[in-house]
């Protein structure tokens, strides 16, 4: 039990055990039970596979491979391919979004513009990334600027190539991309009941009064980003909460004051149950005595009016296509398979590659001045015409290996790497090919070193090095 022999134990609020918990018998017990652990795995580099991990089992709603609980919680931070981007270690209900866009757009996933409002650290980001996949576009936005520099980590990580993030304001979407986006994910802040089993502050935070306040807030942001949506199009709404001012009142305040349909899909996996509001179902909710998973909410709204088309939306000059030549030079690092087509020089001076609908949306934010952190794949710097490959191209799951030399490491010699360290008993020279080397483990790729005679260079990126595991 999670409080047995815990100094830092904080009891469930009482008004919470006699209202949101008393409504949902068997709730409050099984906020004291031990957290499931579960990951889901990068479709892009299927290396880690499950039988890494002790007895997997995988999640029912996520797709075959793809999703899996763990028998314990393994030092993630020691394996390699973690930090290669392999897996995600993610909440199981978290991936009910996947879920739902797979159901809503079995057919058109491959052709979406989705945005992700509320997404750091990018759970939900790398696994809309993968739904989405190399033809579809995600906008990942978050208005914390710290939290949004651990998103671009994890998004390059990810290796996907077709995430766009940006530091915006909600309003600024609604007012600057109307009608922009097929899908928006608002998986909001919350009063984070859900979570009362692994965050103690959690517990100790909440109040009555902040759940109102979390609602409101809720709204303002939900209203903000509204007519970014396009008529049609679906907004999946989510807490981390139980309370029915978050989640069910909200959604049918959604559906019924800024206009939308409330959507109901058969063959829900057992254990999820439909949230009521006035006798209206209204979204699902993971409690955790009924299915392995933290506390999650989550509704889908198709926004009421007919389709339209987009109109005329500025675009920017933030981006500089490549010369003929040095678009051949950027082409030759990238297998043109697998979405990135287009080539072109940021205002950081930093070459990115783009699928052709990357490219128009991220004209379209910079016609709009978001704060754009990160877009396509950051390919390098290029210098008299030849490219310095940057780390990210590294970790794209398009990079083209075939012209590369790459040094497969053990795990001990690769968290050495990572790490940056110096034991030249577990990374001797020996180990790597003369000039640039693709250093990978277990074939996931993490990044890259150069060989010059009998002195290695480790590239990886001093801020992303490995100081504890
Ligand atoms: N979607 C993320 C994931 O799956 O990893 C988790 C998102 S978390 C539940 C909610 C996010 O909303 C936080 O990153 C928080 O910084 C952000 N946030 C806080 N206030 C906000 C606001 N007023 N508007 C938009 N986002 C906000």
């Amino acid at each position: 039990m999670a409080q047995a022999n815990n100094r830092n134990y904080v009891p469930l609020p009482a008004a919470f055990v006699d209202t949101v918990a008393a409504a949902v018998p068997g709730l409050a017990a099984s906020l004291d039970a031990d957290v499931p652990v579960s990951v889901r795995f990068n479709p892009y580099k299927r290396c880690g596979r499950p039988e890494r991990f002790p007895a997997a089992e995988p999640v029912p709603w996520g797709e075959p491979g793809e999703a899996y609980y763990l028998s314990e919680r393994p030092v993630f931070t020691a394996d390699p391919a973690f930090h290669g981007g392999a897996y995600y270690v993610q909440e199981a209900g978290s991936m009910f979004v996947g879920w739902l866009l797979r159901r809503l757009f079995a057919d058109s996933a491959g052709s979406l513009r989705v945005l992700d409002l509320c997404a750091a650290p990018g759970g939900k980001t790398t696994h809309i990334a993968s739904v989405a996949g190399a033809g579809g576009v995600v906008v990942a936005n978050e208005v914390i600027r710290s939290r949004a520099k651990i998103l671009v980590g994890n998004v390059q990580k990810w290796g996907a190539g077709n995430v766009a993030v940006t530091s915006s304001d909600p309003k600024d979407f609604g007012e600057r991309l109307p009608g922009f986006f097929d899908v928006v994910v608002v998986d909001a802040p919350c009063s984070g009941e859900g979570m009362f089993r692994k965050d103690y502050g959690a517990r100790a935070e909440w109040s009555p009064e902040n759940v109102q306040l979390c609602a409101a807030r809720q709204r303002r942001i939900v209203s903000d980003v509204w007519d970014a949506l396009r008529p049609d199009g679906v907004m999946i709404y989510s807490t981390c909460t139980f309370n029915a001012a978050e989640d069910e009142e909200n959604v049918r305040w959604i559906a019924e004051e800024l206009g939308g349909e409330i959507l109901s899909f058969d063959g829900i996996p057992e254990g999820i149950v439909p949230g009521f509001f006035g006798g209206v179902a209204a979204g699902w909710h993971f409690y955790p005595h009924q299915v392995r998973s933290e506390g999650f909410f989550a509704a889908a709204i198709r926004k009421s009016g007919a389709a339209a088309s987009v109109g005329r939306l500025k675009t920017a000059k933030g981006l500089t296509r490549l010369s003929k030549t040095d678009w051949r030079e950027a082409e030759r690092w990238i297998d043109g398979t697998k979405g990135i087509e287009c080539f072109a020089t940021g205002g950081d001076g930093a070459v990115y590659g783009f699928s052709p609908a990357l490219y128009d949306a991220v004209s379209a934010l910079l016609g709009g001045r978001f704060g754009l952190l990160y877009s396509g794949v950051q390919l390098g710097e290029l210098i008299r015409g030849t490219l310095k490959p940057g780390h990210a191209l590294a970790l794209y799951h398009g990079l083209n290996h075939s012209a590369l030399a790459v040094a497969e490491l053990p795990v001990e010699a690769a968290m050495e790497y990572l790490r940056k360290g110096v034991s030249m008993s577990l990374l001797s020279a020996a180990s790597f090919s003369e000039g640039l080397n693709l250093v990978t483990h277990r074939g996931v790729a993490l990044g890259w070193a150069k060989r010059i005679g009998n002195r290695c260079n480790n590239l990886y990126p001093s801020s992303w090095r490995i100081l504890h595991y």
